[in-house]
């Protein structure tokens, strides 16, 4: 087996990059929509066979087991490459907390279906009412024998109408002081009766998000991970990495590459407005690259982040909105096609990288929250 954190940064970049250069369908790359998974079973097959689909799990679990450096630089060539991230709340949410919180047994059966995609995973934390503030979540599981007895409802479940389970924060003790208490972290089969997937059509014209219902749907209690009513310290736990990906610079850096050759070829920098504008944003990127050098760098000293990273996540995102919005001006008149626009050799989708650009500032924890956070932890504000 290799051992991919023995070899240089730079050999390791270079074989993930052949391997993205070459091996990639090309009709995926930079993908403008979240894949359902018949789109990409092809490319995970071959990922699988290659025992790539979990670079974060350790090796024992079937991973690549990296380290958090060669991480970084496997997610910076997946997105460099347009490499999609697949179907993988199971790789990256729930399998890391089997492996931290589960029974062996747990480990033994979920962990390999994961990385088969045996089973496809979707994430029940939102609900109406409970999104930034996600201790307020209602739904209820009540022990019923051997089994739990779910009530109540999910929204923003993403690919939910795709998954064949879904992992969910559950009220399991209604009445405790803290309402952060009493929550337990159960995972369920979404093929029962009792479970109602509604999809919710977006404004680009995609149903890629859920509202899940549960009315006396059942999940056996040997789902619950970790321990009865601990759930929130457990799905806290896997914020940390979650923070620093979620603001690495590729997104900005892509559109703003997409931004100059449109604007080129639409001759949009014959307007001096236009060029001031473009010289921000690409300015705002650059900022943005050294900000994030100095966090992954931190990373790679094997030190832990600390509060202030919620700056990468702001920063990026809004980024990601200006340029899109510079997109659209650039395309005048053709600023509302649905559908990519060519120009010369380019082929540019505005709408629809505007469209992608909208929910970056909310998912993930909203840009707000961040700044909340950014504000009290960091500058010591009042809160
Ligand atoms: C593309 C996308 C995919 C998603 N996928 C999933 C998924 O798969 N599973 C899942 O469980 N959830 C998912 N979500 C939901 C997401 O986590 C929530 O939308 C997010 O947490 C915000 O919650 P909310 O929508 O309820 O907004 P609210 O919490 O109601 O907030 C509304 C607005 O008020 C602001 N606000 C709220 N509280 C404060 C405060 N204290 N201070 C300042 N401002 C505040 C917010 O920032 C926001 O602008 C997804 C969301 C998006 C956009």
């Amino acid at each position: 087996m290799t051992d991919w954190n023995a070899m240089s940064d730079e050999d390791f970049r270079r074989e993930v990059r052949q391997f993205f250069e070459t091996d990639y369908p090309e009709e995926l790359r930079h993908l403008p929509h979240r894949p359902t998974f018949a789109e990409i079973e092809h490319w995970h097959r071959k990922l699988h066979a290659k025992g790539w689909v979990a670079p974060a799990w350790p090796a024992e679990f079937g991973g690549m087991g990296l380290n958090a450096g060669k991480l970084l630089i496997f997610y910076e060539e997946q997105q460099h490459w347009g490499v999609v991230r697949g179907r993988d709340m199971g790789v990256q949410m729930v399998g890391p907390l089997i492996i931290k919180f589960g029974t062996q047994d747990q480990k033994d059966y979920w962990l390999p279906r994961i990385l088969s995609c045996e089973d496809i995973w979707c994430q029940g934390y939102s609900e109406p009412g409970a999104g930034s503030d996600l201790a307020n979540l209602r739904t209820r599981a009540e022990i019923d024998g051997d089994d739990f007895v779910i009530n109540g409802q999910k929204i923003w479940t993403t690919m939910a109408h795709d998954a064949t389970h879904i992992f969910m924060l559950v009220r399991t003790d209604p009445d405790t002081p803290r309402k952060q208490q009493g929550i337990s972290f159960v995972l369920a089969p979404m093929d029962q009766p009792g479970v109602e997937v509604r999809t919710i059509r977006t404004l680009a014209g995609e149903t890629e998000f859920c509202e899940v219902f549960f009315d006396d749907a059942r999940t056996p209690r040997a789902n619950l991970v970790g321990e009865l009513n601990k759930g929130w310290t457990m799905a806290k736990a896997l914020l940390s990495f979650e923070r620093i990906f979620i603001g690495a610079p590729n997104l900005a850096q892509n559109a703003l590459g997409q931004l100059e050759s449109f604007a080129r070829g639409r001759g949009a920098f014959d307007d001096p407005v236009f060029r001031d504008r473009f010289a921000q944003a690409a300015l705002d990127v650059e900022d943005h690259a050294a900000l994030y050098a100095r966090f992954a760098d931190q990373l790679k000293r094997g030190e832990t982040l600390g509060a202030d990273v919620s700056m990468l996540k702001i920063w990026v995102t809004e980024c990601f909105q200006r340029i899109t919005e510079l997109m659209i001006e650039a395309a005048g008149p053709d600023g509302g096609t649905i559908g990519p626009l060519q120009v010369g050799n380019v082929s540019v989708d505005v709408l629809s990288s505007f469209y992608k650009a909208r929910p970056t500032t909310i998912y993930g924890g909203s840009n707000e929250i961040q700044r909340n956070i950014l504000s009290k932890a960091v500058l010591g504000l009042p809160g």
